[in-house]
């Protein structure tokens, strides 16, 4: 590998890879040429990476930049469609992803958790349980640190638990993780990718640079993804809520059961667990995989799981109104999420649907909305495509705002019902992202609550 010192960067994106990648080549003595499409908005971090020495190319893209670059390095948001790329890729210059650009510099093991849903909370699940048994373990890439960040503390004994998106997964070409855990394939991206196989096959890269040695991870129940088990160069790993598997976890008889070379371990019943949805439960069976294939003793991995309490935004209660339970799952950003949220409750939902819509098919919702819920609040930009797709299959109401959805939700549910912010869109139309979005469903929950005379409900 050239030392960085020799080598002329540029990074695309300017967003938290994109910074942290020119750090990490600024402290090596690289020449960094960062671009991004964005004029406006760069914080104070942008201005210092240029007191430090990186030119700034912002508000476009000039191809002799990326022509000119002996490496170009890309942030997960910019499509490598995009012809700048290509025609340095046409010159024959490097393209890489932050993840393959990272992982040239960490010497520890990489556990990569891929999938369409359950990604940052198998990711963060998976870290606790490595951490409390001990290993020196961290969470990171797609979920909030960048995997360059982690480089200047690497060590051997390091455990990198990272969360790759498939726009990741698409930037790498010698990346390769020692264990590699696929969670589902569902339709989600389509403004992305040409077509459903694209996406699937980004997400299967997880596995190209395997080697015998190294593990696979795969869910036994989802046909899209056992289907690459064949293709496999590392040792395979299944996990099931469904059958019985030679090597993985399992469910026998209500217990969470890890079974390796006919040998069978039971960990927890699947009632000591303590977060919400059949969904859930794969996550679970999936992180105690990795856990074991980590030697993660089965008494630590129980005494964790039964603390694991879930991340915020995913099926999380954040009020309880004249007896209707609130839950704010703004990370419910395609439809197959949207779905398997609204299937974790018993009939009686109230849910809150709409956002930016990036494709998807909402009418697949169908199913899933006529066997649980009593109600439908489309909201926001997406709402009118919502209510094309859909129909009215129960009592529906259209809304522009946040404010308007949670007044509508109340009016709309009875006693012992739920109300449900599983959106099955992206939150762009009208925040940065799923995390602003679960914040504001909260405060108009916490309003409500306070109205109510009922601040104790708070959550
Ligand atoms: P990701 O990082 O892949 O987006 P999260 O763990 O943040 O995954 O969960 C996002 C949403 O997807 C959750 O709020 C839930 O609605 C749904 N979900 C979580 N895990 C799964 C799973 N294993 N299968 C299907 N849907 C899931």
């Amino acid at each position: 590998m050239e030392p960085v010192s020799s080598l002329r960067y540029l990074v695309v994106g300017a967003g938290r890879s994109g910074i942290a990648l020119v750090r990490f080549l600024l402290d090596l003595g690289g020449q960094v040429v960062l671009t991004d499409v964005r004029t406006e908005g760069h914080g104070a971090e942008v201005m210092e990476l240029s007191r430090r020495g990186a030119r700034l190319a912002l508000g476009g893209h000039d191809e002799a930049d990326f022509t000119e670059a002996d490496r170009v390095l890309v942030s997960p948001g910019v499509p490598l469609t995009l012809p700048a790329i290509q025609a340095a890729r046409v010159k024959g210059v490097k393209v890489w992803g932050e993840i393959e650009f990272a992982s040239h510099f960490l010497k520890g093991k990489i556990i990569g958790i891929t999938g369409t849903n359950g990604k940052s909370t198998t990711t963060s699940l998976t870290s606790l349980l490595l951490s409390e048994a001990g290993l020196d373990a961290v969470a990171c890439g797609n979920l909030g640190t960048p995997l360059i960040e982690m480089a200047s503390l690497d060590s051997t004994k390091k455990h990198y638990v990272v969360e790759l998106s498939s726009f990741q997964l698409e930037g790498v070409e010698t990346f390769r993780a020692d264990v590699a855990v696929l969670l589902n394939v569902a339709p989600d991206h389509q403004d992305r990718y040409p077509d459903h196989a694209a996406y699937r096959a980004a997400k299967g890269r997880i596995f190209e640079n395997q080697r015998a040695t190294d593990a696979a991870v795969l869910n036994r129940d989802d046909p899209q993804t056992f289907a690459f088990a064949p293709g496999l160069k590392a040792r395979l790993s299944q996990f099931s809520r469904k059958v019985t598997v030679t090597d993985g976890a399992c469910v026998e008889s209500g217990m969470v059961t890890l079974r390796r070379g006919g040998s069978s371990r039971p960990i927890l019943p699947v009632a000591d667990i303590p977060l919400v949805g059949v969904h859930n439960l794969e996550n679970v069976l999936a992180s105690i995989t990795i856990a074991d294939l980590c030697g993660v003793p089965a008494a630590s991995m129980a005494r964790t799981l039964k603390g694991f309490k879930g991340l915020p935004h995913r099926i999380e209660l954040v009020g309880e109104v004249g007896s209707v339970r609130y839950y704010n799952d703004s990370k419910a950003t395609n439809v197959a999420a949207a779905a398997r949220s609204l299937e974790s409750f018993p009939r009686g939902v109230i849910l809150i649907l709409g956002g930016k819509d990036k494709g998807g098919d909402f009418a697949s919702l169908l199913p899933a909305i006529r066997e649980r819920a009593a109600g439908l609040v489309l909201m926001g930009k997406a709402r009118e495509a919502l209510a094309a797709q859909l129909g009215a299959p129960v009592p529906t109401r259209k809304v522009e705002t946040m404010a308007q959805a949670v007044a509508a939700a109340r009016e709309m549910a009875s006693p012992g019902q739920v109300v449900l912010l599983a959106p099955a869109c992206t939150s762009f139309d009208a925040y940065h992202n799923f995390e602003e979005r679960g914040e504001d469903f909260r405060r108009k929950v916490q309003d409500l609550v306070a109205g109510s005379g009922d601040a104790a409900r708070v959550r």
